[in-house]
């Protein structure tokens, strides 16, 4: 049992809140970053499964999807809005330009190598899916391990699927891996926070919409509207974050 199916809806929702509330403390109020993200890359849509997928079983009404046709520079900017700090914007880009590698722009650099790939990609699933990670993504997540070198890596996975994989920095990453008992990929990881939120869904009742909406960032955020839905690697991300 890990965090999330041991503590109760309340107490989980009352995490997120206080989250949020120092998200609107921080200069670059990732909360709003995530969420215009989220409007400009993505579209909810109808859930597309067939009823014995394992999402049905939590009542599960809308799926996030990326948008057709969006370019690289599109998720860059954006990747670079609700991952790194505003001030390091102009060096995490010179740094890009000049080919000096840090480690977010490893993760970078291999992300637009692989863009017509990832671009073409349709998956429509979510973490909660029978089917919740499509082999291209697979993949990628099997191939480096949760800690504070891949933390670029994770994120990029994240932006590009917001409904399947969690974002961690240096603190959350300590905090996942002991939680879910040093896992030896990021594929793995995600895998063992699947199942930790399909023991909490089972034993508090609740459906994917309710857990959806555990996150509120409209109650510090006025210009996100009042229960948005959330996407769920946000939403873990969120509540693994140390403040
Ligand atoms: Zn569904
Ligand atoms: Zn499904």
């Amino acid at each position: 049992m890990s965090l999330i199916s041991y503590f109760s809806s309340e107490t989980l929702i009352e995490f997120l809140r206080r989250s949020n509330y120092y998200a609107k403390q921080n200069r670059n109020e990732y909360s709003l970053k995530i969420y215009k993200a989220i409007s400009d890359l993505y579209d909810w849509i109808d859930c597309p499964c067939n009823d014995d997928c394992n999402c049905k079983k939590y009542k599960c009404e809308k799926h996030l999807v990326r948008k057709k046709g969006v370019t690289f520079d599109d998720y860059y900017k954006h990747f670079l809005d609700c991952y790194v700090d505003s001030r390091s914007h102009d060096v995490v880009r010179k740094g890009r330009s000049s080919g000096r590698g840090s480690k977010s722009n490893q993760a970078t650099n291999d992300i637009e190598d692989d863009w017509a790939n990832i671009s073409a990609n349709t998956s429509k699933t979510h973490l909660l899916c029978s089917d919740w990670c499509d082999p291209l993504f697979e993949s990628m997540a099997r191939n480096f391990r949760p800690s504070g070198d891949t933390i670029y890596r994770a994120k990029w996975l994240s932006i590009l699927c917001f409904d399947t994989f969690a974002a961690y920095d240096n603190g959350s990453v300590a905090l996942l891996k002991r939680d879910f008992k040093k896992p030896p990929d990021f594929f793995n990881l995600m895998k063992r926070i699947r199942e930790d939120i399909i023991i909490h869904l089972d034993k508090t009742g609740k459906s994917l919409q309710d857990f959806r909406k555990y996150d509120n960032p409209s109650e510090f955020f006025d210009a996100i509207p009042n229960d948005s839905l959330r996407p769920i690697g946000n939403i873990i991300d969120k509540l693994y974050l140390t403040l």
